[in-house]
């Protein structure tokens, strides 16, 4: 493989040596992460570690489990290679045990990046599949898992169900009762996610109208492959409370006008957007046209460990590309404690707690 900028071992093909340069204002950052996927989250070494010891149908040899699982540089950048990283995924979840280190190492990676209060989403299908596990133990394996390591790790993580829209209708159910069961015991919120191109989200609204009324906050990937019309139908139809991604968003004023009203927050994720073609360059995003149409908007690393970024790079992307200042970055960090799936009173506190440090970072 020929040398693609700043490539090493964990950080992929995406991160600029050059911001190896600057100050490490950016990774002693107290961060707020609200769109994280777990599958997304897990350590190469582990993968490698776990593919070769455990007769995985998955390669053994880490070039190749590489190209599995990771966007490399010959990769195309569209929707269909980007999912295609997932079905892999799936073959690691082999046992309570695994499941547990792969939430524990997740958690402390966002440690170590700094990350305060973070929603971690996962897919208990996918945690599922491999060895037929009900979607009931898989949710109760990551819950207990991650209790146990942030507390361990200090980072505060609540979770949020996703369900995929190409999935069956009946997995949909089965999810969101689980999840609507265990509100209360660290599960805060439900997520759409998957193929928005051949699967529309109809067949999902009424089990998401139901979530939110159990009280469970709604996330719906929309308008990152599909048009801006899908986010105004997840806000309308499905009762979203947070859009992820939402990129094509800034081609529907409906959509926006919409957002703007209801204080729906976008998941912006930089680097994933490339990655997966959404957008054709980081220069193309429309972050700086969102935040400007008077959304609000916060920055999230999506899938890390496919894309080879922490969170930092993202913050550090949004400076790079589009001029963000520090302040703006600390703005977007408030506006990630603002929508995030907490009580108002944990809110406070973490903004709070928050604020102290990032007013003492700034002087
Ligand atoms: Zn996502």
């Amino acid at each position: 493989m020929p040398a693609i900028r700043g490539q090493t071992a964990e950080r992929g093909m995406w991160t600029d040596p050059r911001a190896e340069d600057g100050s490490q204002i950016i990774e002693s950052l107290p961060k707020v992460e609200l769109h994280r996927h777990l599958e997304g989250s897990l350590r190469m070494a582990t993968l490698l570690e776990l593919a070769r010891g455990n007769g995985l149908p998955v390669p053994r040899d880490e070039r190749a489990l590489r190209a599995q699982v990771q966007v490399l540089p010959h990769d195309p950048l569209t929707w269909q290679n980007f999912l295609s990283k997932f079905e892999a995924l799936r073959h690691f979840f082999q046992s309570p045990e695994v499941i547990s280190r792969l939430v524990r190492e997740s958690i402390e990676d966002l440690a170590a990046d700094r990350v305060l209060y973070t929603e971690l989403r996962f897919t208990p299908a996918a945690l599922a599949a491999s060895r037929g596990f009900s979607v009931d133990e898989v949710m109760d394996w990551v819950l207990e898992a991650g209790r146990e390591a942030m507390h361990a790790a200090g980072v505060r993580v609540a979770w949020i169900a996703s369900i995929n829209r190409h999935e069956p209708i009946q997995m949909a159910e089965r999810v969101a009762r689980a999840a609507a069961e265990r509100r209360g015991r660290g599960l805060v919120g439900l997520d759409l996610a998957g193929n928005e191109v051949d699967f529309p989200t109809d067949p999902f609204a009424s089990i998401f109208r139901d979530a939110a009324k159990s009280g469970l906050g709604i996330s719906v990937h929309a308008g990152e492959w599909s048009d801006g019309g899908s986010v105004y139908h997840a806000m309308e139809s499905l009762g979203a409370l947070r859009i992820a991604h939402g990129v094509r968003a800034i081609e529907e004023p409906r959509a926006l006008e919409m957002a703007r009203e209801r204080r729906i927050a976008f998941e912006v994720c930089l680097t994933s957007n490339v990655a997966s073609g959404a957008v054709r360059s980081y220069a193309e995003h429309p972050l700086p046209r969102l935040i400007q149409a008077g959304v609000q908007v916060t920055l999230n690393s999506d899938d890390p460990s496919i894309c080879g970024i922490r969170l930092s790079d993202e913050y550090r992307a949004a400076m790079q590309h589009f001029g963000l200042s520090h302040d703006s970055l600390r703005g977007l960090i408030l506006a990630a404690v603002q929508a995030a799936f907490l009580p108002a009173k944990d809110k406070r506190r973490l903004e709070g707690q928050l604020q102290a440090e990032l007013f003492a970072k700034a002087s």
